[in-house]
């Protein structure tokens, strides 16, 4: 996609004169969203997820220092960047709002331009912020989540399914005789076909919190919350298919005339295994088997052997 979508700024103000001028300035750039208080101010934020927000100091009911406490408590909404625009003009007040986390501190009357100028700095720290995420988060090549990202999202899964008792299952995927295949075509076009294959296992993800992840290598893994054995098995099946239907000619594998993969799955409920790790050995276990059993192949844990 190479839309781009112009950013959001939330503009927080008691004063309707205000935010009409401030709206005006920033109307021609950005999609602008208003509020009149504190609690709409919170609410836009959590529904609309504003990249930055014109945050006013004074305003009854709730002040900004009030909204920008509430903004930094709740990780849904602590990453957004907040200019604060005040009619307090002591360094002391501006010292302190920068001191509570504010990106910038702007003294009322204020100067349009300059306005404009730092509200554009600050999106552009913004962009930043979020393209060095991305970048922390997906592998370069197959453009899947990383191992460092999968990691996390794992950790996080597995004491959801924990608490929760709801099924958690996880597969390993691994190209077979890929060796075979760099020897035969070349490291580039092993590299084009590692890509392809881990567009396959991304599109295979319906759900919003699976994940596609690489693992490392040619190995992927795919994290399947709240998903029973019978159905993340589905899924794998339906993926191992996908691949050999990409028909990507592998002459020097003993395996198949096609590029195949071999997958191992274990799905977790709460009380059937203890710790964070014996998920993903057993996945490796049955890996191993599908391996050894002659490739191109699933192994789940519970199938019999
Ligand atoms: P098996 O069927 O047992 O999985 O055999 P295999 O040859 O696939 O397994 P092995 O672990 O012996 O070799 C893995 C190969 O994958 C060797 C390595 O060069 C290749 N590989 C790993 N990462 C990449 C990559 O990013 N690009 C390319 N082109 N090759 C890679
Ligand atoms: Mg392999
Ligand atoms: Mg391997």
């Amino acid at each position: 996609m190479n839309v781009v979508e112009s950013q959001k700024v939330l503009i927080a103000d008691d004063d309707a004169v205000n935010r009409d001028v401030l709206g005006d300035l920033l109307k021609p750039e950005y999609t602008v969203l208003l509020a009149r208080n504190g609690v709409q101010t919170l609410e836009r934020a959590m529904r609309h997820a504003p990249d930055l927000i014109l945050l006013d100091v004074m305003m009854p009911d709730m002040d900004g220092y009030e909204v920008l406490r509430q903004l930094r408590a709740d990780p849904q909404t602590a990453q957004i960047a907040v200019i604060f625009i005040s009619g307090l003009d002591r360094p002391e007040d501006e010292a302190n709002g920068l001191k509570m986390g504010a990106s910038d501190y702007i003294v009322k009357p204020f100067n349009p331009t300059v306005v404009m100028a730092r509200v554009a700095l600050h999106l552009q720290v913004v962009r930043q912020r979020r393209m060095l995420e991305r970048l922390a988060n997906i592998d370069g090549l197959t453009e899947l989540a990383n191992r460092r990202r999968f990691d996390e999202m794992y950790a996080l899964e597995w004491q959801r399914a924990r608490r929760t008792g709801r099924p958690l299952s996880l597969a390993l995927l691994d190209i077979d005789a890929f060796k075979q295949y760099n020897d035969r075509y070349g490291h580039p076009a092993g590299d084009r076909a590692l890509r392809s294959v881990a567009r396959v296992a991304g599109a295979a993800m319906r759900r919003p919190a699976d994940l596609a992840a690489r693992y490392g290598g040619e190995e992927l893994v795919l994290l399947m919350p709240e998903t029973e054995a019978h159905d993340a098995r589905m899924v794998a099946a339906a993926m191992c298919e996908a691949v050999a239907q990409l028909m990507i000619a592998h002459e020097a594998s003993s395996v198949a005339p096609v590029l195949t993969v071999s997958v191992g799955g274990a799905t977790l409920t709460a009380d059937s295994i203890e710790q964070q790790y014996e998920l993903f050995e057993s996945a490796d276990a049955q890996l191993y088997r599908a391996k050894q059993a002659g490739r191109n192949r699933i192994a789940w844990r519970g199938d019999a052997s």
